[in-house]
């Protein structure tokens, strides 16, 4: 099976999948992007402006990370975004029960794309990938590895983008996530 279809069966057992509606509303937001993808960009779970649509990152908070993602000379074309939660949630975050979960979708969306870097866009990404609780401020612009993989930490866009040092600290972080691929890639 090629790697749009594998994705495509994936976004098919999401939208299907019980557990992954449980505690949210709106369309189903499977992820979407690039199958050959040498970044895959995780993000919390779909607001108001994704839910309508079904994609993801299409509102604020969108808009200013595809913008840093253009900044580091990334087209949009050239990644994937996906998210632990994959529908609007009723109050506030997925919970606990729907991260733990999601991390089978994830990581088979992972497996397919094999990408050089993934970027954690915030502590509900970290905490579904590396399975525990992070302080972005401490740990932000650093790498953990996770079957052999490059995972870059840094802050979800929504919060970045409320204040100056946040946008600082997010933009810095991408240049490492430049300078991350080109090391990776070669
Ligand atoms: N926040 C996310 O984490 N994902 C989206 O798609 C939108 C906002």
């Amino acid at each position: 099976m090629n790697k749009e279809k594998a994705l495509y069966k994936i976004s098919q057992e999401i939208a299907r999948c019980p557990l992954c509606k449980k505690g949210g509303t709106g369309k189903v937001v499977p992820g979407e992007g690039n199958p050959d993808a040498q970044v895959v960009f995780i993000g919390e779970a779909p607001g108001k402006e994704e839910a309508k649509v079904g994609r993801p990152f299409v509102g604020r908070s969108g808009k200013f990370l595809r913008q840093a993602i253009q900044d580091i000379g990334l087209r949009e074309d050239e990644i994937f975004i996906t998210s632990p939660g994959h529908y609007l949630p009723l109050r506030g975050k997925p919970s606990k029960e729907v991260i733990i979960h999601a991390k089978g979708h994830l990581f088979k969306q992972l497996s397919i794309i094999d990408p050089a870097v993934v970027v954690l866009l915030g502590s509900t990404a970290c905490f579904a990938i590396l399975d525990r609780n992070i302080e972005i401020v401490h740990e932000h612009g650093t790498i953990q590895y996770v079957h052999g993989r490059a995972h870059l930490i840094t802050f979800h866009p929504a919060y970045a983008m409320r204040f100056p040092e946040g946008k600082k600290r997010f933009m810095s972080d991408f240049y490492k996530l430049k300078k991350l691929l080109c090391r990776e890639q070669t």
